[in-house]
């Protein structure tokens, strides 16, 4: 007799539900409006500029091989995870260790094995609304149930009021992302305090360590001088998961890592779990020749000077007009309030002008829309008479 094997679709189902606004966007206007050279793209952080020249220089020195392991199979490289621990160390003032560091390739499968390396099935894992798309996502995929706590749009500073009430018996990590993909928020160290104190006390009380996953990758992209800080400053049990394409404007080169502090409890135990789990999640280690060029990597940055102007031409623009917006503190975003309750509707006004943007629907923000800032300076004055075209329209049919 055949055997025939038939695939249960239940799992991608799964995981296709807790993107679906995601995909009904990216797999609709997205598509054929990102092809258009004429439309003011600021639907995503994508590069629309050439990459920086330093950064390609730093790849192709490291591409020719200097010896027979060049391209050989590599793990978290020790010339890639001394930099990282400089850079933590500096970052945190703690001496951060090289072997608390994994290497992956990129922010996304920092997260991933950070959740499947945390979570058990029975496990409760609490994320803030709006949430970057896929945190849900990798939650499922870890066989874990994903806890929401919605935050006051569209600031969305860290409340531990509003955090408290998910926190139960099952919980087992919260993933806090600073600076805030789409809110541009920073996190204040009050507000770490806060969260590391409410988290210590319901560890102490559950009788098992609560974690933050510290999913940091917009860490220097911030504005006005503010300083950054990390939960990893305050609180022991915190992973860092970090990925370089923010800084490089680069994410089609998939280097990341995660990693936790020198007085994480047990980090031996938790670099044995993370190490397997990383197997177990296709190999996640960056490709041989990203770590060999990380040292040249590390200090190079896109430039703030040119976001933070473009954040001033546009929103200011924007806001003249007479659109609600948030004023950025870091990261590429910026939110807006559409002037139709139906966002989706207005991001097809704006698309008739040309002007590819966010629908807030996608990231759990209903009514609003994200801008990304890495938009050529072009697209941002192409955009403003766009912006200009769909609001009117929109006030004269509303
Ligand atoms: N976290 C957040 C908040 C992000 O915005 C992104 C990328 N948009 C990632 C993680 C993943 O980064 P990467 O694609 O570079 O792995």
């Amino acid at each position: 007799m055949a055997v025939t094997t038939v695939t249960s679709p239940r799992r991608a189902d799964a995981l296709r539900q807790t993107i679906a606004p995601f995909l009904r966007f990216f797999t609709g206007a997205y598509d054929k409006l990102e092809k258009d050279p004429d439309t003011a793209n600021f639907a995503v952080g994508n590069p629309h500029e050439f990459a920086m020249p330093g950064y390609v220089d730093a790849l192709r020195d490291n591409l020719e091989p200097r010896n027979k392991d060049w391209y050989a199979y590599k793990l978290s490289e020790p010339e890639a995870t001394s930099v990282v621990a400089r850079t933590m160390s500096e970052l945190t003032g703690l001496d951060w260790d090289p072997l608390d560091v994994n290497m992956t390739n990129g922010g996304f499968a920092a997260l991933a094995v950070s959740l499947r390396t945390l979570l058990e099935p029975t496990d409760e894992a609490v994320f803030l609304s709006p949430p970057w798309f896929f945190y849900e996502q990798l939650i499922v995929a870890a066989d874990a149930t994903p806890v929401r706590v919605k935050l006051e749009l569209p600031d969305c500073p860290i409340d531990t009021a509003l955090i408290e009430p998910a926190i139960t018996p099952r919980t087992k990590l919260l993933i806090l992302n600073s600076p805030h993909n789409p809110s541009g928020r920073v996190v204040s160290l009050d507000e770490l305090n806060a969260l590391a104190e409410l988290l210590t006390r319901k560890s102490n009380e559950y009788g098992h360590p609560i974690y933050i996953v510290s999913d940091e990758p917009y860490r220097r992209i911030v504005f006005d001088d503010r300083a950054f800080h990390s939960p990893a400053e305050v609180y022991p049990n915190t992973i860092v998961t970090y990925s370089y394409g923010k800084q490089l404007l680069a994410p089609g080169m998939r280097i990341g890592y995660f990693t936790w502090p020198p007085n994480m409890p047990n980090r031996e135990k938790l670099r044995d779990d993370a190490f397997v789990t990383q197997f177990a999640a296709g190999y996640s280690f960056p490709n041989a020749d990203l770590q060999h060029a990380l040292a040249e990597i590390e200090p190079q940055c896109i430039s703030i000077a040119a976001l933070e102007a473009r954040r001033t031409k546009l929103i200011g623009a924007m806001r003249e007009m007479g659109f609600e917006t948030t004023w950025p503190q870091g990261t590429f975003y910026v939110m807006a309030r559409s002037p139709l309750a139906d966002d989706e509707a207005f991001a097809a006004i704006l698309a008739r002008h040309k002007v590819l943007v966010l629908p807030g629907t996608v990231v759990e923000v209903p009514g609003w829309f994200r801008i990304s800032l890495t938009a050529s300076d072009k697209m941002v004055d192409d955009g403003i008479e766009g912006f200009r075209a769909a609001f009117n329209e929109a006030r004269a049919g509303a």
